[in-house]
């Protein structure tokens, strides 16, 4: 990983902005600056344009976590005070003009413990989306390691299916799964494994319950393997017993769906654009009302990253972007199907990453 590349880029942007320090303290950028995957700590980053400075602080419990992974960033092992405290007080000591903390990622008191070490000492400065706006952009190493996750969760689908019947719990198909995830080498799920089965599928973010698959239906399987840092998520919907012809009919939409908004991605074109592609096409097969959340998200370092696939967002894709695809119907009472792929933005437009079959699977 070349975090000397990301520190650089990060030091520019900030300088721009005329922050001079800014206290990291949202783990997964922690991570993606410095490479420590522990639970706590805390970063300070100098922007030093030509030769960003980053210290970070963290405790006993991580010592030698932090000598083995930590790259690039000088590790303070702090005994007494918490490393928020200590990294206060290197800003006490340097006093930049202003320094930047991650407003979304710290907490209330954590802010005002800061505003009063920091007062008179440094212009503190809330900042936003500062470290998530480069990681929407991977670079070859990224996406390497995005692929084997990608993978190796397509490697775990037709195992899954042999699990699936009816009378079995939703949540001895996810168990089942994760099982599996884990001895092909995952590092952890990226988030709760969804099953939803018969009417459950119309909630579009079902966990795994205790109900029985039943006789006939959709199931709609939404999960994801973390594998050396990085996520995947995917999303396929198969049919217990044979689908009726409104069940079809309706899969079919969501596919054409699906399929309009990937061919929608490529370089320059706005998230919202790409929300748009697969929408239209669900009103005019009379869905519209049935879709009832964005199309995707960045994927990396964290299972929901930037970009967002909404209608409104204005930003241009662009080559690096790792993204997913997944447009869905939910009828209440009835029933629902969603299918996401991972799509990576290329110079030329863009590559679909999942190969799992789209076709309808009757069980
Ligand atoms: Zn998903
Ligand atoms: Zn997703």
């Amino acid at each position: 990983m070349d975090y000397a590349a990301r520190q650089r880029r990060l030091a520019a942007q900030l300088s721009e902005s005329g922050i001079e320090a800014l206290l990291v303290t949202h783990l997964p950028n922690i991570y993606y600056l410095c490479g420590f995957q522990g639970s706590a700590g805390v970063l300070l980053f100098l922007a030093d344009r030509r030769n960003p400075k980053l210290t970070f602080y963290t405790d006993g419990r991580y010592t030698q976590q932090a000598a083995e992974q930590v790259k690039g960033a000088k590790v303070v092992i702090s005994r007494k005070k918490s490393a928020l405290v200590e990294a206060a007080e290197r800003i006490q000591t340097l006093k930049p003009a202003t320094s930047g903390f991650e407003s979304e990622h710290l907490s209330y008191a954590a802010y005002k413990q800061l505003a009063k070490l920091l007062r008179g000492k440094t212009d503190l400065k809330p900042v936003a989306g500062a470290v998530e706006d480069l990681r929407a952009i991977k670079d070859e190493a990224e996406i390497e390691r995005i692929r084997a996750a990608v993978s190796l969760a397509d490697s775990l689908f037709p195992a899954v299916l042999t699990t699936i019947r009816p009378g079995t719990p939703e949540s001895v198909v996810a168990g089942e799964l994760e099982l599996r995830a884990r001895r092909a080498g995952a590092e952890k799920m990226s988030f709760d494994t969804i099953v939803a089965s018969g009417t459950r599928s119309a909630l579009p973010h079902g966990r795994a319950s205790s109900q029985a698959i039943p006789a006939a239906g959709f199931i709609i399987l939404d999960y994801g393997v973390i594998l050396t840092g990085y996520c995947s998520d995917m999303t396929r919907t198969v049919h217990v017993g044979r689908a009726s012809k409104a069940h079809r009919q309706m899969y079919e939409a969501v596919r054409e769906a699906q399929l309009a908004s990937m061919e929608a991605v490529r370089p320059g074109i706005e998230a919202g654009e790409v929300d748009g592609a697969g929408r239209r096409l669900l009103k005019k097969a009379g869905y519209g009302a049935y879709f009832t959340h964005s199309t995707g998200h960045g994927v990396g370092i964290e299972v929901h990253e930037a970009p967002r696939l909404a209608k409104g967002q204005t930003r241009k894709l662009a080559p690096g972007m790792v993204i997913t695809i997944e447009p869905g119907i939910y009828i209440p009472g009835k029933g629902g199907v969603r299918i996401e792929d991972m799509v990576l933005v290329t110079e030329s437009g863009h590559e679909v990453l999942t190969p799992t079959t789209k076709d309808l699977i009757e069980l």
